[in-house]
Parts: structure tokens; sequence; C-alpha cells
């Protein structure tokens, strides 16, 4: 992979500066608690508060109550001389609370702001074990980092950049963090992948099964630096092959909205160009209806078809019997194959090439 050093990105801050950035780490509809040592709060406007004891705040239609009572405000700024902890998460120093309406109930959205390389360090502590090899965890590093900025950028107007969950990366606080995934951090400070000169969309995923999907078939939008790629490395991942049985009852009622009639068949009616389900079809005794791949696994349940690269559905006389291979939705990077090139000696620079080609690696800071 080659080198470009030091584009100052989508008119970021100079490029020596570390980035920050805003995690999404809670919704709280009722009340709940923070606590940490040498707590302060600060409202939206700098006023200082001094609540006694525990902090307990809830959302009411108007804002925010702090220890039972109103405050004039829609914004705190909560910092501790050490560690927040907030539903059995632990935070650095610093969570803001927001008051918001949302699908028309009040609730208190909890944002963690903090340095992108910690965040990097905790994405790489929650997604990959702490004892794969350094290179794949420098692999994961480069493409938390990259996904983190780019997200960042897109989101610039919304209070918060990522979500902690699967629909972004996966954050879990500081309490997860490995000493490797530090020195993964650490050995790839400021590095990112770019394609003309902007952060690529670095998704990744547990395994692919032995070849990575397109963003043309994934997601609907091609993307150059994502082809799909051959990997043939993620065959220890523990759902390389799995097998799946569900039984006609759940796959009615999974397809309750969808079809409205208990299904009889299910039968692949198109396939990418990787093999994954495309379309599948979906019939009763009086109609069937087309979906695609991806609605068939989240309507019966992303832990139970762990990808679409569905080799088989057979009837059964309980249901049906689906045989498959990988797990996750197949684009950018394969995690498991990340852990197979490292383990025979590929750094993390090729590995990122063979999930990415023709993006390049660039250091922001
Ligand atoms: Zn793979």
């Amino acid at each position: 992979m080659g080198w470009v050093l030091l584009v100052a990105l989508v008119g970021a801050a100079p490029a020596e500066a570390e980035q920050m950035v805003r995690i999404a780490v809670g919704r709280f509809r009722s009340a709940m608690s923070i606590a940490g040592p040498g707590l302060s709060v600060e409202t939206g406007d700098g006023t200082r508060l001094h609540p006694h004891g525990p902090l307990v705040l809830a959302p009411t239609k108007r804002g925010i109550l702090v220890g039972g009572k109103p405050v004039d405000t829609d914004l705190l700024r909560i910092r501790s001389t050490g560690d927040l902890t907030l539903r059995g998460h632990t935070y650095r120093r610093e969570l803001e609370v927001s008051h918001r309406s949302f699908r028309g109930r009040a609730e208190l959205l909890v944002v963690h702001p903090l340095p992108l390389e910690t965040y990097v360090v905790g994405i790489v502590s929650s997604e990959l074990p702490h004892k794969w090899p350094l290179e794949a965890l420098k692999a994961q590093a480069v493409a938390a980092r990259t996904y983190a900025v780019w997200q960042k950028y897109r989101r610039l107007e919304l209070p918060y950049h990522m979500e902690s969950t699967v629909l972004d990366q996966v954050y879990h606080g500081k309490q997860r963090e490995s000493d490797l995934a530090r020195t993964a951090a650490e050995q790839t400070r400021g590095i990112v992948m770019t394609h003309a000169r902007r952060p690529v969309q670095a998704y990744f995923h547990a395994a692919c099964g032995g070849r990575t999907e397109s963003a043309r078939a994934g997601w609907g939008n091609a993307l150059p630096y994502l082809p799909g790629s051959p990997c043939r490395k993620c065959n220890a991942a523990p759902r390389y092959k799995w097998s799946a049985d569900v039984s006609a009852d759940d796959m009615t009622k999974a397809m309750g909205h969808v079809l409205g009639e208990r299904v009889t068949d299910v039968v692949v009616v198109t396939r990418t160009k990787t093999g994954r389900v495309a379309k599948v079809k979906v019939a009763g005794p009086g109609k069937s209806r087309t979906i695609t791949g991806g609605d068939l696994r989240r309507l019966v349940g992303y832990t139970k078809l762990w990808s679409t690269q569905i080799d088989s559905i057979q009837k059964t006389r309980a249901g049906f019997h689906f045989v498959g291979r990988g797990a996750g939705h197949g684009v950018g990077m394969c995690q498991w194959g990340a852990r197979g090139f490292a383990e025979a000696g590929t750094p993390y620079d090729k590995i990122l090439e063979n999930y990415y080609p023709g993006a390049v690696l660039t250091r922001m800071y």
C-alpha cells in the first residue's frame, strides 16, 4: 500500500492535532445515575450546579431533573477527576447529557467525548480478542480510526458522531481496554485509509466465508476500494460454516408483515457474484413475495442466519434448514481473515490492501 503523508482531511483542524470523537453511549427515558470522584456539573450556559450525593438525572417533557429538581437547561456537562460510571460501563472524565424529544417522548441522550486514539483502543479491544496477532489488531485499528473519521465528518451537525453499538462500532468504555490493542493503536497512530484524499468507508465484519462482498452488491452503492476481495483466510472462524433450523411457525411469524399467511416455501431467486443471496421468494398457499437476502436475515434474526452467504435452504418436516458460510454483512475487512493473514506473517498494511484495494494509508497527525 502506498503512502501519502499529511493531507488535511476534508478541512480538518491542523494536521498535527489529535481529533476528538463523540460517542452516543446511552438514551434514557427514566431516571439514571452517573457516579465518579469529584463530580462537577455545568449547564449549557456555564452555570455550575452543586448536587448533593449521587447524581440522579431524569427527563421530563420540559427538561432535565437533577436530583428531582428541574434545571433550566437542555444540556449538562458532567466531569470527574477520575472515571465516570454509567449503567456498569466506565468512561473517562466527561459525559454530556442532553434533553431531547424522540418520537414524541422526552429522553436524555448521553454522549461521551473522547480523543480519537483512545476511542480506537476501545474499539479494537471490543471488536477483537486480545490474544489475536498484533498485525491483525493494527489492521483493525486503522479500519476503526478511518471509520470514525468518516462518520465524524458525515455527522458534524449531529450531537454525536457514532453509536456505541453494532450500528457503528461496538464501544464498551474504558474497562475493556487491552494492552495489545493499545500497542496496535500506538503503532498506527494517526493513520487512516483514504481514497481521492477522503477517508474511505472502512466497513468490516466477522468472517466472509471465502470472499468479501462488494459495496455495490452489499450496500447498493459502488465504492472503488470495495470491489469484493478473495480471502480464504477465515476458515478458523467458528461460523465459517454454519447451519440453522427455523420452524415453520417461526418463519411464518418472521414473515408476518411480508406475507401474512403460513410460509410453505423459501426459495433463492438470485445471488450476488460472491454467491450471497440477493433475492429470495417467500411463498404461502395463496401468494408469494420476493425480499432481499438482507431482509431475510433481519426478519429471521441476525444470530440465526449469520450471513446472506446461504448455500442451501431445505424444507424439512419441522420447517426450514439453512446451510451457510461466514458471519456478518461481508463488506470490507474480514476480521477472521485478517487474523489468518497475520498468522501467516502478513503485515497490517498488506492485510488492508487485500480488503480495501486502492485505498492509501495516510497519516493524519
Ligand atoms: Zn474471510
